[in-house]
Parts: C-alpha cells; structure tokens; sequence
C-alpha cells in the first residue's frame, strides 16, 4: 500500500513508499482509512522541529472504517465508522496511564510520529483509543475530531469557559477556528486576531461566530481587546499562534487574575514578558492533547453542528500529492488539507 513515510531523520525526507499491509493482532483493529488531515505538526516533523520515530507513516487526525478486528475485540465490528485518540502506545501503569491522562505517559508513542500513522490505506490501532462517529458526522468531518478534540480540552477540560466570559483567540489556524466555536457554544463573547496572511480565515472565524476579528497588522489587538472589555481586558486568552508576538499580546490583552491557555507550539526560546504574569496574577494554563472524554465531548458536539469543521477543508487531495498540501498550509492558504488513500 501507498503511504507517505518520513524515512530518516534531518529536514525533509519524506516520500511516498510502497509499504506492508500491516496485520491486525489480538486486541487490535484494522481501519480502511477514509481521509486523514495534514497538521502544523506534520510541518514541524517536515523540519525535524518534533519529536519522531522514522521511519514512519506520519498521519494522526484522520477518520476510517473497521476493515478488520483482532482477537478479544467484541464491541466493534466491519464497517464501523470510527475515529481514534492518537496515543497508541501507553505503558498502561504510570500515574498518567491510570489517570485517563495517557497523552501525558513518558512511554507514549502517537499516531503518525511514533508508531505509523494514516497516511495510507490501512491503519492498525488499539481498540481502546477508538471511538464510533455518529451518523450525523460525515467521514470528511470526521478527519477533523483530532483537532475538535484539541479545542475541547482547551476550552471546556483544560481552560473552562463560562458563559459571559471574554475570551481572545489568538492566531487563526484549524485549532484557533475550533476553540472559537467551543468557546462560542459554552456562551463566551470570542475575539480572534490573525495577520495579514490570515485575511480570509478571519473571515472563515467570522462566519463561524466570532464577535470581533482583529488583523493584528491594521490594528493593535491590546487595544481592541481593552476597547471591547471597558479597559479590564480579557477573562481567557487561547495562544494558538505558537508566535512570541502573538505569546506577549496574550499577556497583555488578558485582565488581572486571567487566565492564558497555550496551545500553540514555538519550536524554539523567544523573548517573552513574563513580568506580567505575577504583576497581573495571571495563571498560565498548558494543553497538549486529550483525555477519553474529550473525544465523547467533541464527537458530540460535532454531532449536534456546534463545532462545525467542514467549513475548514480546504481541500482533498490524494496522498500522492501530500506536498502540494504541506506547502499550502505552510503557507497559510486555506486552513485543512485532508488526505485520501491510493491504490
Ligand atoms: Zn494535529
Ligand atoms: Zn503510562
């Protein structure tokens, strides 16, 4: 089967091979791979700015049906319709393990970095990271729980949002269009700022909901957030940019005893101005990943049309051409680039 493998490490070093279907073991299932999307972490292994095991399929928000179960598995049968968390590999007895937190566990492998992921057309994972998608979510929408899941661990699990608050997006990727839409449903007025590159997903973010869009270039996001909040500032902010920029306009827009949650990735040491977290008594929140629940929460929602993530496909494209969408997401055009396998 054709998948695309990061072969050894260094930058780049990626191509598509013809790969071994892979055979399902006890406790395992089998999935036919429906669509998988192309991440900002699958850049930063593009730049071995991330952790990875080549080689490797790389590949871990995706959606598929059950080709195949393996021993002792009883509750899922061929043809299921499913998603999977990406923690694949969990040593089951830590503290992390045994309380839900597996994403957290020293000996985590995921999905598309650690063990292969989906940009193929099989996959094998454990049954215990599976979940069923209801009918109401279609495969494409479904490639997104990944990311769903993300914003629901943000905003609902990590960093909850009330209804009432004020809360700052900053930055306008998939995970930014998605923590606005939780934050939306939990009854938050959502402010989200982008740059100029960002134009039309913060057009996407107003379509989705947002109160107030801010290009940070045209305006000073300080101070429309201080405009907007009568000079307090915000209740939460989301840094989702993974930019020092972006990380220090946070801190500043947030009011005293905020709340910042950061979900963006940096890859490097930047100048920050920490001074304002204990001058503002600001407590900073990290989130990586998620637990079981968050997936129910997600699917749910996704379900009910509360989080809406097909508005965000930009494209499908096979996997063949998985370079055409590593280069269009690098280079902010449109916001998720799915996959599909090849014969
Ligand atoms: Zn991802
Ligand atoms: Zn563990």
């Amino acid at each position: 089967m054709k998948a695309v493998v990061k072969t050894k490490k260094g930058i780049g070093n990626i191509e598509v091979l013809d790969m071994p279907e892979p055979r399902v073991g006890p406790g395992q299932v089998k999935i036919a791979v429906r669509a998988a999307g192309i991440c900002g972490t699958d850049l930063h292994i593009y730049y071995d700015e991330f952790p990875n095991r080549p080689p490797v399929i790389l590949g871990h928000e995706f959606s598929g049906v059950v080709a195949e179960v393996g021993e002792g598995v009883e509750w899922l049968s061929p043809g299921d319709r499913i998603v999977a968390q990406t923690s694949a590999v969990t040593c089951g007895r830590c503290r992390y393990c045994l309380t839900g937190s597996i994403a957290m566990c020293r000996e985590r492998r995921g999905i598309g970095f650690g063990v292969n992921g989906a940009f193929t057309k099989y996959i094998i994972v454990p049954h215990q990271i599976v979940h069923k998608v209801p009918e109401a979510v279609d495969d494409l929408s479904a490639a997104m729980t990944e990311p769903a899941s993300v914003a629901v661990h943000s905003a609902i699990e990590r960093v909850p949002v009330a209804a009432g608050d004020r809360v700052l997006v900053s930055g306008v990727g998939t995970i930014g269009l998605l923590i606005l839409q939780v934050a939306k449903a939990q009854g938050a007025t959502v402010l989200v700022a982008g740059t100029s590159l960002d134009r039309a997903r913060l057009e996407l973010a107003k379509s989705l909901g947002a109160d107030h869009i801010i290009n940070v270039q045209e305006q000073d996001v300080v101070n429309v957030a201080m405009d907007l909040t009568d000079g307090e500032g915000v209740d939460i902010a989301f840094e989702c940019a993974g930019a020092a920029q972006s990380y220090n306009a946070c801190l500043k827009a947030l009011r005293r005893q905020g709340t910042l949650g950061m979900v963006g990735l940096y890859g490097k040491t930047f100048e920050a101005e920490n001074e304002l977290i204990p001058m503002k008594e600001l407590q900073v929140i990290g989130i990586y990943g998620h637990i079981w629940v968050t997936w129910r929460r997600a699917l749910t929602l996704m379900a009910k049309g509360m989080i809406k993530t097909r508005p965000l496909i930009s494209a499908v494209l096979p996997i063949t051409r998985w370079e055409e969408g590593f280069r269009q997401l690098e280079a902010k055009e449109g916001v998720k680039y799915l996959l599909q396998p090849v014969d």
